[in-house]
């Protein structure tokens, strides 16, 4: 049996929270991985940012409530879901992510927790584990299942390497420079052709 494993922000629905910037105008909520490599020191300054904005979970969930899946993401995770047991592995936030997975039918999400007091303050957030992604492919094939994962950036590059076939979507060129084995994809009629060709079933678009 197949499961199909998909990275969520980049893949189906819009960087959390560079969208969520964009929607309030906190222009210094912009700043990933990339700019703060420390992820700790990333999460702190945006909660920080959230504080001194009086943004609690309510106004952020209203916020993300506006955003919508990428185009043509809920047509192709349908297409998925009727070939594959498709499971997302996300470094976003349960509570973040609510409104997009509900556009997207609630599929089976791993991802982190906000701990948020009674006045809906953000006062903490809690990782699922350490390298939480490449941990459940690995997990998902101790149940000896064959993975198939897509994913778009380098935090989905351990998932891809432990996967049986890992696909590049909508990757960054750096990202397609720097891991040539696997095979990159801009589309989601691509995206769909590369699932095709890992599977060892025979499945049509
Ligand atoms: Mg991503």
């Amino acid at each position: 049996m197949e499961i199909a494993c998909l990275d969520l922000e980049g893949v189906l629905i819009p960087e959390i929270w560079i969208a969520f910037a964009e929607e309030t105008g906190i222009d210094e909520l912009r700043a990933t991985t990339r700019d703060i490599p420390d992820y700790d020191v990333l999460m702190k300054q945006r909660l920080e940012i959230l504080d001194k904005h009086g943004l609690g979970l309510n106004e952020i969930q209203k916020v993300i409530a506006r955003l919508t899946p990428l185009e043509g993401a809920v047509e192709f995770t349908n297409w998925l879901r009727e070939r594959f047991q498709v499971i997302i592995l996300s470094d976003t936030f349960y509570e973040f992510s609510q409104p997009l997975m509900r556009q997207l039918g609630f599929p089976t999400l791993l991802c982190h927790q906000l701990e948020v007091d009674e006045s809906g303050r953000v006062i903490n957030y809690h990782l699922r584990q350490a390298n939480p992604k490449r941990q459940a492919v690995l997990a998902l094939k101790n149940l000896y299942y064959r993975i198939i994962a897509a994913g778009d950036s380098y935090n989905d590059t351990t998932m891809l390497a432990e996967a049986d076939a890992g696909i590049l979507f909508s990757a960054p060129d750096n990202v397609i420079a720097e891991f040539p084995q696997f095979p990159a994809v801009h589309t989601y009629e691509d995206l769909k052709k590369a699932f095709i060709k890992a599977s060892n079933r025979e499945l049509s678009l």
